[in-house]
């Protein structure tokens, strides 16, 4: 355990009845970082967060907070303080009663109260709303009140689960940005469930992504992003394409891999035996067009054009390659100025070999 840890868990299994919710959880979460929990429905995001905030105990394993096992503890008998962000405001209470209210419970005087309130009101942007009643609330209004209240006591960590949901696509940029400010002034550490991509993406110093109640990758967005550990990931973040194959070749020279669109190489050090099946993975913005063969590459296929979309400033081109397989680049516009984009057009796909990456499973 390095010294900047807060939490670990290791070893941790969770089960309701027969049913493994959470399988051999075993990693760390260090003081001050934006750790990002995220996976599809059901892989066991929600579980992994409230054992941690005490309302489940891991069936087994240990969870340590600051180093003590926290596995039976209640959350108001640790030492760390750990707030878990709950929508469920008081409806009896106005917006600044509720922000005030757990000061209150902790003994702290009126005067300082209102001025610890008014600062947290004021940096979620909800002044405006102080002396109203939670039911005349907006549902991202009311989110605001909910983190202003979550972190007026200034917990050593806030516990978030999907916070941002109730909110238009708008608000949520604008509150993305807000939560990571936040978090990064007042050095309090985030775990923050989510399944949205972008969320944990914008916001994260670090992403876990699960299935199935495992871990299947933990790093910075970039790491994940550029170097998905298995197939799994990859698929998941949906940007990249994916060629399957077996390797030809890996040594020092680099790795090729033999795939049925053609021989793929990239850099090495190989991640299994010649003659194992392998995928590499291209990140779809990294994946270039072109109408004549580009020489000088072994990373050249051709494929049909099936469709464009254009989202903003980029254009996603969808192609289909000779067996199906559905191939995307993404390009700002200009990139993509003066290429006769049309349906049905035979095309390019070309990439760089420092763009390739290879991972073990097929
Ligand atoms: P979502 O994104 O849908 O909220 P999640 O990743 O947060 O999903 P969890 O809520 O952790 O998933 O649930 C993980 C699995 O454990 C699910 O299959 C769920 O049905 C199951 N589960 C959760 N709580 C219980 C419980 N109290 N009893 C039985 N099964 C449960």
């Amino acid at each position: 355990m390095s010294r900047d840890t807060l939490v670990s868990f290791e070893g941790v299994v969770k089960r309701f009845g027969n049913f493994l919710a959470v399988q051999k959880l075993d990693f760390e979460i260090r003081k001050g970082e934006f750790l990002a929990i995220m996976g599809s429905s059901g892989c066991g995001k929600t579980t992994t967060l409230r054992m941690l905030a005490g309302l489940e105990a891991p069936s087994e394993g240990v969870i340590r907070l600051a180093g003590k096992p926290i596995n039976d503890l209640p959350t108001w008998s640790r030492d760390t303080p750990m707030v878990w962000q709950s929508l469920a405001l008081f409806p009896f209470l106005n917006v600044r009663e509720n922000v005030e209210f757990a000061l209150k419970m902790r003994g702290v005087g009126k005067v300082e109260r209102r001025r610890r309130a008014e600062q947290w009101l004021d940096r979620m942007q909800i002044t405006e709303f102080a002396e109203r009643n939670i039911s005349q609330l907006s549902g991202g209004q009311r989110q605001r009140v909910a983190l202003a209240r979550s972190l007026v006591v200034e917990p050593e960590i806030l516990l978030l689960d999907e916070p941002l949901s109730a909110l238009d696509a708008a608000l949520k940029v604008r509150m993305q940005s807000v939560l990571k400010n936040l978090q990064r002034e007042t050095g309090i550490t985030f775990v923050y469930v989510t399944h949205s991509q972008s969320e944990a993406f914008s916001m994260a110093d670090r992403v876990v992504i699960m299935s199935r109640g495992k871990i299947e990758q933990i790093g910075t967005p970039q790491e994940i992003y550029r170097t998905p550990r298995s197939r799994f990931v990859a698929e998941f973040l949906g940007s990249s394409n994916i060629f399957q194959g077996t390797l030809e070749r890996g040594d020092r020279g680099g790795i090729v891999l033999d795939t049925p669109l053609g021989k793929f190489e990239t850099g090495g050090p190989a991640v299994v035996q010649p003659g194992s099946a392998a995928t590499m993975t291209v990140l779809d913005t990294k994946t270039h067009l072109a109408t004549e063969r580009p020489s000088g590459t072994r990373n050249v296929f051709s494929a049909r054009m099936v469709g464009e979309e254009f989202v903003g400033a980029t254009a996603t081109i969808y192609l289909e390659a000779p067996g199906g397989q559905e191939i995307r680049v993404q390009k700002g516009h200009d990139e993509l100025a003066g290429l006769p984009l049309e349906i049905g057009r035979e095309l390019f796909i070309h990439w760089d070999p420092s763009d390739g990456h290879v991972i073990a499973q097929a």
